[in-house]
């Protein structure tokens, strides 16, 4: 195996890190946090082991993603927080997919939290944090050139294949997946799917129980949010 070495930071975010790869210009590591934060920066906080638990569940699910012919920035896990992944020209999109109602949509439209979709929903968030990463629809983003149409057609399409094969996936764990968000970017004029899917990105309900497994924990101070990360851990790495 090729010995990778970080050069420069690129950039940090609230949860992870990017740093340039020693004479590899078209790849990046990027490096997951134990810092965790929350309604647009507002909450902070920080466990032991969530940037180790978020890089190695998003390993495992970009591996099986991969595996089902989704195109991904993975290349591999360097190690137990740092992963070496493809550089991409991030699309300025969020990209939520929703099988149940829960978080802003509950909010927004007063819907039940838990109401099944009979066909699972797709929304674009414009990400921009000085504005709140407002809600965006797919006119407004093709006039702000955001994306192109056929862009847009792609990363849905992709977004949709990612639900069906996630929830099968959860499913078989005994994991409802509820809603997750996903983001785009482009690497040598191809649409990948980049950033993570963990349980900072998805929301993740016990099938039986109901129980919250993921970052609505931390959101809303329920408690266990370690003991709920340690368990998606386990259940994607089993
Ligand atoms: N999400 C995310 N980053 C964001 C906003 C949302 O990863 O900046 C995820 C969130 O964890 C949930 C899904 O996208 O799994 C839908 O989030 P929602 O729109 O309900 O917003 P929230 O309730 O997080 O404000």
């Amino acid at each position: 195996m090729a010995d990778y070495k970080k050069e420069t930071l690129l950039y940090e975010g609230k949860a992870k890190k990017v740093w340039s790869v020693a004479g590899n210009p078209d790849l990046v590591i990027q490096e997951f946090k134990n810092d965790a934060t929350a309604f647009n920066g507002e909450k902070r906080g920080s466990w032991e082991a969530k940037g180790t638990t978020n890089n190695t569940v998003a390993s495992a699910l970009f591996r099986y993603l991969e595996s089902k012919g989704i195109k991904t920035h993975f290349v591999e896990q360097l190690s137990p927080n740092e992963m070496l992944i493809k550089k991409l020209a991030i699309v300025p999109l969020e990209v939520i997919v929703r099988n149940r109602a829960a978080g802003s949509f509950v909010k927004r439209y007063a819907a039940k939290e838990g109401m099944i979709f009979k066909v699972p929903t797709f929304e674009f968030s414009y990400k921009r944090d000085d504005l709140g990463d407002p809600l965006i629809n797919e006119s407004h983003a093709i006039a702000m050139e955001l994306a192109t149409e056929a862009e847009i057609a792609q990363i849905r399409t992709a977004a949709l294949r990612v639900n069906d094969l996630l929830r099968e996936f959860f499913a078989e764990r005994g994991i409802t997946l509820v809603d997750f968000k996903l983001e785009f970017g482009k690497h040598k004029g191809e649409i990948l799917l980049g950033d993570e899917i963990s349980p900072d990105t998805c929301r993740f309900w016990d099938a039986k129980t109901g129980e919250k497994l993921d970052k609505d924990r931390f959101r809303f101070d329920l408690g266990g949010v370690e003991e709920a990360y340690a368990k998606m851990l386990e259940k994607v790495t089993a």
